[in-house]
């Protein structure tokens, strides 16, 4: 039987890593939390919350420690991981956040006696920072898993942890994780930003005035930080262009409906699409 997850190291305490410090805490206040930061004020912030010990830099932190959670921008996982792999000492599960898998690399997985296991809460907010976070961002969320190679008892610990935090775990390759996600957030990320900059480039038509509950809810996360877009823009491209590609070609066919007033055409695309968003929305 291998021990329960008592003490849990969180990197980066911004939006996601202040609201699964919040989760830990809801599901369990004797789990002993430990926080590494740069930016000073969140520190401050954090240490007022339940926080055993915040510090600035990884290197700080006790060497031995059941569970680390990195939650920095994505650029800073992978060193992040080699740092703390260099860093801690006995067994410790080593796991991150990040948007995308591909570009943090296999070399990772398993190392020494520490694993690596790759995941992503499929959940969050267009605001960034500690001050934004809350457990209720990703209570029940859907957490993606990339099982590691080879199999590692310390992963069916983790997803089972997760589980407990009231997560809907589902597991996926590194290859797969990418191209799902590019479609389920990416995606519709630059589709929310092409509705702004859309209306934004038609001068003279005081679309700003109306705008109410339709546009609000279409574009939500047009405002999610930029640094966040570009990283999973450039990190994601080939299934991006893919993406767009396919939409370039129905943004032609549905202008062609338009433009020969096919109401055949219209209604039933509506209707599909009708159809298809409410059954995704339902799993
Ligand atoms: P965030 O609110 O900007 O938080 C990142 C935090 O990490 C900030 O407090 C940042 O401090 C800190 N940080 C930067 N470099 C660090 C370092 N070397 N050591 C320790 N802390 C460091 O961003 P976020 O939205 O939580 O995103 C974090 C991760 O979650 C990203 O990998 C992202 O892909 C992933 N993710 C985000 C969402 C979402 O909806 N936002 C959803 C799922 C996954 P500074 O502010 O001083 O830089």
């Amino acid at each position: 039987m291998t021990a329960p997850i008592r003490t849990i190291a969180i990197i980066g305490l911004g939006l996601i890593g202040g609201s699964l410090a919040d989760l830990l805490h809801e599901h369990d206040p004797d789990l002993v939390l430990l926080g590494v930061d740069t930016d000073a004020r969140t520190r401050e912030l954090a240490k007022a919350a339940w926080f055993s010990g915040v510090y600035t830099h990884l290197s700080e932190l006790p060497q031995s420690v059941d569970l680390v959670w990195i939650c920095t921008p994505l650029e800073l996982i992978r060193e992040t991981v080699e740092a703390l792999s260099a860093h801690l000492q006995g067994p410790a599960i080593l796991t991150d956040v990040g948007s995308l898998k591909g570009r943090i690399g296999s070399p990772l997985l398993s190392r020494d006696n520490h694993v690596f296991i790759p995941g992503h809460p499929m959940a969050g907010t267009e605001k960034t920072g500690f001050e934004a976070s809350a457990a209720v961002i990703l209570s029940g969320a859907k957490y993606l898993l990339c099982p590691p190679t080879p199999a590692s008892p310390q992963y069916d610990r983790f997803a089972k942890f997760l589980t407990e935090l009231g997560f809907r775990v589902k597991e996926l390759s590194i290859q797969a994780h990418d191209e799902a996600v590019a479609l389920a957030s990416h995606f519709p990320y630059i589709m929310a930003c092409l509705t702004v900059s859309s209306a934004d480039a038609q001068a003279g038509i005081p679309y700003a005035q109306v705008v109410s509950s339709g546009f609000r809810d279409t574009t939500r996360v047009a405002s999610a930080s930029p640094r966040w877009g570009t990283e999973v823009c450039l990190g994601n491209r080939d299934a991006l262009q893919k993406a767009l590609a396919t939409t370039v070609n129905q943004i032609e066919e549905f202008s062609h409906w338009l433009a020969s007033a096919d109401t055949t055409a219209i209604e039933r695309f509506l209707s599909h699409c009708r159809k298809t968003r409410n059954e995704v929305m339902d799993q």
